[in-house]
């Protein structure tokens, strides 16, 4: 794929070069804050992929890694503001420093619970870490301590975030073209066999 245009793609809100400098100053504050500890990283599967390994590579703490996936439709036609977790880490959460790594807050009821959970399992220390921000979309209190950038309120795509779970592996984040978006399922253009 070329890496700077899309074809299904109207416009880029993020290049690759943006992204990798907001991912260097979130490493530079992470550096800083936890340069004496050894915090578990609990990643949530899965829109997070590209933005956990791009972060992690600049980080010079001790860390481990875990992963996390939850569910949430309340964006959708299902049940509202319901969240299910579905992976969740075998270890021990108690005494840990957690970091949650998250692609992008929209409303806050998926984080919201997932911190709840680690709190309930007896994390020292509970930080929620995103590349995006989009404020305008919380349904509940829930603010992230280390924050890329703010967004608007668009459906993005791309770095690891989904249409159809399509397009993870774009290397900027934008938004689709309508004619994509209203697209029969028929049509779409990965089903051309
Ligand atoms: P929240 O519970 O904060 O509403 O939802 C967070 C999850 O919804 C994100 O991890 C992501 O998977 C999905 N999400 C929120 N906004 C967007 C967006 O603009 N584009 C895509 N593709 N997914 C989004
Ligand atoms: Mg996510």
């Amino acid at each position: 794929m070329n890496p700077t245009t899309h074809p299904d793609f109207e416009s880029i809100v993020l290049s690759e070069a943006d992204i990798q400098a907001h991912i260097e100053t979130l490493a530079t504050k992470l550096n800083e804050d936890y340069a004496n500890k050894t915090p578990l990283l609990l990643a949530v599967l899965k829109g997070v992929y590209p933005f956990l390994s791009d972060l992690t590579k600049k980080l010079n703490f001790y860390c481990d890694v875990e992963f996390i996936a939850a569910s949430s439709y309340h964006g959708g036609t299902a049940t509202t503001d319901w969240v299910e977790i579905y992976l969740w880490p075998r270890m021990s959460l108690k005494g840990k420093d957690v970091l949650i790594i998250e692609d992008i807050i929209d409303s806050g009821l998926t984080l919201k619970k997932i911190k709840q959970k680690v709190q309930s399992e007896g994390a020292s220390s509970v930080k929620l870490v995103t590349l995006l921000d989009k404020p305008s979309g919380r349904k509940t209190k829930l603010e992230a301590d280390y924050v890329g950038t703010t967004v608007k309120p668009l459906f993005l795509v791309g770095y690891g975030l989904d249409f159809q779970e399509k397009y993870r592996n774009v290397p900027f984040v934008g938004v689709l073209k309508k004619e994509i978006i209203n697209m029969n399922a028929k049509d779409y253009p990965w089903r051309n066999n």
